[in-house]
């Protein structure tokens, strides 16, 4: 009599084989979603190897749904417009369908990396954003600086047009209404602030790299209005570091000075959000990193 079950031995060998191989696929998954590796990356890695590699027995529609922006109605209709069935592996394409993908991919990332020129910087309070983006204006004027919009009052020294417009309630309110602004948030619980974003689609249009340098609320608002944007959180040296700069600058009396670090710690709690990490132990050396964060190929993101 044949057999009809394999031993118990080789089912617990089968189902280790199993949990390895799903381990290995969502590796590859979550490389691609925390955007350490690209899809398109993935797919030459099926082909040029084992069908049963982990990125050989990913299923197309898995590869195409880790990619950061595709949602799986988007996945759906790009399959069927690739004409590869929804059950496809990576690695079971045939030579059309693969030549299809792989074509679709490539274009996506080439869009991808052009897009990625809208970078994002946002950190806890004090840690120098201010002064890094200041750095960057005056020192890569290829950067466009994107100017937000603020109810609060200028400080001395602050030109309208330059460093924020200048607007009152009502005139916020406008913008809101007619959908200029890419985002905004009540900052410290005070003021209102938004990004324009007209002159940031014009900017962006011309092939410009733009900068935005707003709060944490602003940078997720950013990220769900925007997939690709890269956002870059500054982090302190050193917590006591912060701390110093905060005090030394004396633009905030002491139960300000508590309040913001108490937010600071919340803020700093959000780090792993970000695409990247640039430290500001010199405003020079931080200013060179995130400008090259906006030329950086897709894999190029994360350097945390
Ligand atoms: P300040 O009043 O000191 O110039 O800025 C206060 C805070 O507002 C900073 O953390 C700055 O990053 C943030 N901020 C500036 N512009 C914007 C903006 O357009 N949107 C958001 N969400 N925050 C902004």
């Amino acid at each position: 009599m044949p057999r009809l079950t394999p031993p118990p031995v080789d089912r617990a060998a089968a189902a280790r084989a199993a949990v390895a191989a799903r381990r290995g696929r969502a590796a590859v998954k979550n490389a691609v979603a925390a955007r350490t590796r690209s899809a398109l990356d993935v797919a030459e890695a099926a082909w040029a190897g084992e069908p049963t590699s982990p990125e050989g027995s990913l299923r197309v529609r898995e590869l195409l749904t880790s990619i950061p922006g595709i949602g799986p109605t988007r996945v759906a209709r790009i399959m069927t417009e690739l004409g590869i069935a929804e059950s496809k592996r990576v690695g079971g394409l045939g030579v059309r369908q693969r030549r299809l993908l792989g074509d679709w991919l490539a274009a996506r990332e080439a869009k991808g990396r052009l897009r990625s020129r809208l970078v994002v910087l946002a950190g806890p309070t004090a840690v120098g954003k201010g002064t890094v983006s200041t750095y960057i204006r005056e020192n890569y004027p290829d950067v466009h600086l994107s100017v937000s919009a603020t109810t609060r009052a200028p400080r001395p020294g602050e030109v309208d047009g330059v460093h924020y417009y200048f607007v009152d309630d009502a005139e916020f309110d406008r913008m809101i209404r007619d959908r200029e602004l890419l985002e905004y948030a009540t900052v410290h619980n005070s003021y209102r602030y938004g990004t324009p974003r007209p002159p940031l689609d014009a900017a962006l249009n011309e092939g410009r790299s733009v900068l935005l340098e707003i709060d944490l609320q602003g940078a997720r608002l950013v990220r769900a209005a925007m997939p690709e944007a890269v956002l870059v959180f500054l982090l302190p040296p050193t917590w006591d570091e912060l701390v110093r700069r905060l005090i030394g600058r004396g633009t905030e009396d002491a139960t300000e000075q508590q309040r913001r670090l108490e937010t600071a710690k919340v803020e700093l709690a959000a780090q792993d959000e970000f695409d990247a990490r640039v430290v500001n132990h010199d405003v020079a050396e931080a200013a060179r990193e995130v400008v090259e964060l906006m030329t950086a190929p897709e894999p190029g993101r994360t350097r945390a």
